[in-house]
């Protein structure tokens, strides 16, 4: 294996590591968007429930209310029933009396039951719009759940291939010359292999001396950037114009 194709499976290297890191940030990224779908969804179905709570509270009252009212009815028509058989004014005047306060507590409590429908109508309204957000919700979540589900898939695959092509190339460079691309990878923010145009070094961006450029070129070794310590070579080293005479 020449120095150039040593350099061509590095930079080759560098690159399937590039995209490796990727691929993994995008899986990592997965389980916090499944999380941020399920509690968008939870959200809505929370409004949805309260409102219902609410409404069955509603209900329960007015149901209440009704039965007060049937029962008072029940006791005024009894009470109207037995003022024929009074015999004394003073019982009579006290027994309408009864009557006319249990007339007048159930036209209020009627009066509350009509707020309370009236309420009831409203948060059914209410409960029908959360319904269909709710709804949307979900099928939204649902949809871009199966969409992630794909894309884990597709993780997968491509991590799979790039495995394969970096055992690969792993084979084109000698044990440790890959150490050392290790190595730098691992201090330089996972960019080992870098190149130089223009006489910078694109992995630092600063200046590199002269007399390297001219080493660089050559190809006959394998060289780091003075600063930035990363193996730096020249494009057209790598990858030539023309054949490099031999
Ligand atoms: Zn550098």
């Amino acid at each position: 294996m020449s120095l150039r194709e040593k350099l061509k499976a590095l930079e080759e290297l560098q690159l399937v590591d590039i995209a490796m890191t990727e691929v993994r940030a995008e899986a990592e990224a997965v389980p916090r968007r499944r999380a941020e779908i399920d509690a968008g969804v939870a959200v809505a179905r929370k409004a949805w429930q309260a409102e219902q709570d609410r409404l069955a509270s509603i209900e329960r009252e007015k149901r209440s209310q009704e039965q007060t009212i049937a029962a008072e009815r029940d006791k005024v028509k009894k009470w109207e029933g037995r003022l024929a058989e009074i015999r004394t004014p003073r019982e009579y005047a006290a027994l309408s009396r009864e009557i006319d306060i249990a007339r007048k507590t159930n036209e209020s409590v009627g009066e509350q039951t009509k707020v309370l429908t009236a309420q009831a109508e409203e948060l059914a309204l209410s409960i029908e719009a959360l319904q269909e957000k709710l709804d949307e919700k979900e099928s939204g979540a649902q949809e871009e759940l199966e969409g992630l589900l794909k894309r884990e898939a597709e993780f997968v695959e491509r991590t799979a291939s790039l495995d394969a092509r970096r055992a690969e190339l792993a084979t084109r460079v000698e044990p440790a010359l890959l150490q050392r691309y290790e190595n730098i990878r691992k201090r330089r923010g996972g960019i080992a292999v870098t190149q130089v145009t223009g006489g910078t070094c694109r992995g630092c961006n600063r200046q590199i001396p002269p007399q390297m450029a001219i080493v660089l070129v050559r190809a006959n070794t394998i060289e780091n950037c003075p600063n930035c310590n990363r193996i730096i070579y020249v494009p057209e080293a790598v990858s030539p114009a023309s054949p490099p005479a031999a």
